[in-house]
This record gives C-alpha cells, structure tokens and sequence, in this order.
C-alpha cells in the first residue's frame, strides 16, 4: 500500500451557482507525479488552488502527511507552486526572484547564496542570477520560476499548465527536466495540464477531470487502454 502525501475528502467548491468541483476524494502518493488532465473549464485549476489555499473550499476537507490542512495558510502547507505566467519580479535579478522566498522565510546570507546556486544549478541556469528576467528567454524564465520553487526543498510541487506558454520543443525539453528533478528531489508532484499526450510522457499516474469531476485515475497504460 502507496504512502499517502495529500488526501482530499469530500473537497469542492462553487462560484455562485456554477460548481467549480464537485466534491472529490483524491489520494496522492508519496513521491508520485500526478497530472490532472482534463479540458479547459473541467476543475483542473480550481483543484489546485484548494490544494495550495489560494481559494476557501466551499465544502470537505484536505490532509497533508496526515494533517488537516483544510484551513491553513498556504506558507504552512509546504508547498511549492510554479505558475502558469511565471510570475517572476521584473525589477529582481534571477538571483533575486529565487531569493525572495527564502528572505521570506528569514534564512541567513550565506545559506541564501548557497541555496539560490543550488537551485539555479538543477535547472541549468548556472551563470545567468545576475540577469533580469527580460533578457532570459520564455524556457529560461519558465526554469527560473521552476528554480524559485525548488529552492527551499518542498516536499509536495504544484505546477498548473506551466510550459503551455512554450514551444512544442522547449516543452519537451521541460518535460526531460521535471522527470529529473522529479527523480533527483523525490517530491511528490502535481501537474495540471490540458495537453493528453504531455500528461501521458510525464505522469505516475493520470487523473482525468471533466465538468468538475474526477472521471477516472490511473497509470498512463491503464488510462491509455481502457475504452
Ligand atoms: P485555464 O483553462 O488555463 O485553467 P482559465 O482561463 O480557465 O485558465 O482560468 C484562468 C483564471 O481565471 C483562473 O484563476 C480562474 O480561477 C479564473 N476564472 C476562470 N473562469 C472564471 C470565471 N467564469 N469568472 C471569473 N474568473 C474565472
Ligand atoms: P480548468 O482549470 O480545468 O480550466 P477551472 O478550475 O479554471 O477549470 O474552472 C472550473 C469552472 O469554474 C469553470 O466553469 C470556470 O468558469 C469556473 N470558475 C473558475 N474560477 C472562477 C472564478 N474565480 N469565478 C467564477 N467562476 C470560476
């Protein structure tokens, strides 16, 4: 039996009278890729805000490593969340951008430099902290974003439709570099993706979404087979 990262119970949500997410009860293992594939409109995004606390559920409840978490903060979840937009600074270097979270956290000097190398190392971006996120390209910024979120360790990633801005070559080339750092963090990840055959390359397992249901979970192959 797979160790549990996150649990929902019952989780879901409404915009007046649409119903974003109907309730759900989803269990991540931990250490697996999961993506949520569905169309667009299918609960996909809401699901994830939930997860990381962006939005109040509007029922249900939601565990990580055991723990009710339903109303937590999200900078108590231990999360690491990389966008769909980037959302880097654009008056902060790269350095700056992947600093910002551990000046949040009030880490020393010297574990902030030492960190933020580490980080720009993983996504291949070693030489490039004291350019501006303007001069970087679409992948590079993307690996930034990417590099901001791996830099305090979290042990549970959320990226929602984050190489959709991308070409049809740089996303396969993110798709290499998630699978690595998937394998080299050993963090349990979740990625939202509207794209089949992307959800097919990188995933554990899929969680296909549609009208704000889980329709079905599973591995690529059981997805990829059934009728
Ligand atoms: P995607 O389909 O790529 O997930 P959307 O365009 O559906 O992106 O949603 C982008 C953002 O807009 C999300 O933060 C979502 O919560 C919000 N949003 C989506 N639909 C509506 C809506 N009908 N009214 C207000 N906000 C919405
Ligand atoms: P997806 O990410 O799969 O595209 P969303 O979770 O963004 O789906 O949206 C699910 C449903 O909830 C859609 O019908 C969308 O229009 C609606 N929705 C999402 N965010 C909002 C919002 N902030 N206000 C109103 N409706 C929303």
């Amino acid at each position: 039996v797979p160790e549990i990262k996150m649990r929902t119970e019952g989780l879901m949500k409404k915009y007046g009278a649409t119903t974003a997410l109907h309730p759900v009860d989803l269990n991540v293992h931990t250490g697996e890729l999961l993506t949520l594939l569905g169309p667009s409109g299918s609960g996909k995004t809401t699901l994830l805000q939930l997860i990381c606390g962006l939005t109040e559920p509007g029922g249900g409840e939601l565990f990580i490593d055991g723990i009710n978490k339903t109303w937590a903060p999200t900078h108590q979840r231990d999360i690491g969340v990389v966008f769909q937009n980037y959302a880097l600074f654009p008056h902060l270097t790269v350095e700056e951008n992947i600093a910002f979270p551990l000046q949040m956290r009030r880490v020393n000097a010297a574990e902030i430099r030492t960190q933020v190398a580490r980080a720009l190392d993983m996504v291949g971006l070693a030489g490039f902290g004291h350019r501006f996120p303007r001069e970087l390209s679409g992948g590079q910024q993307q690996r930034v974003a990417l590099a901001r979120c791996l830099v305090y360790q979290p042990s549970l990633i959320l990226m929602d439709e984050s190489l959709s801005a991308l070409d049809r070559q740089l996303r396969e080339n993110m798709q290499v570099e998630i699978k690595r750092i998937h394998r080299e963090t050993g963090a349990t990840i979740i990625f939202v993706t509207h794209d089949q055959e992307e959800a097919l390359a990188l995933s554990d397992r899929v969680c296909l979404m549609n009208a704000g249901r889980i329709e079905q979970i599973g591995t690529p192959v059981e997805i990829y087979e059934s009728p």
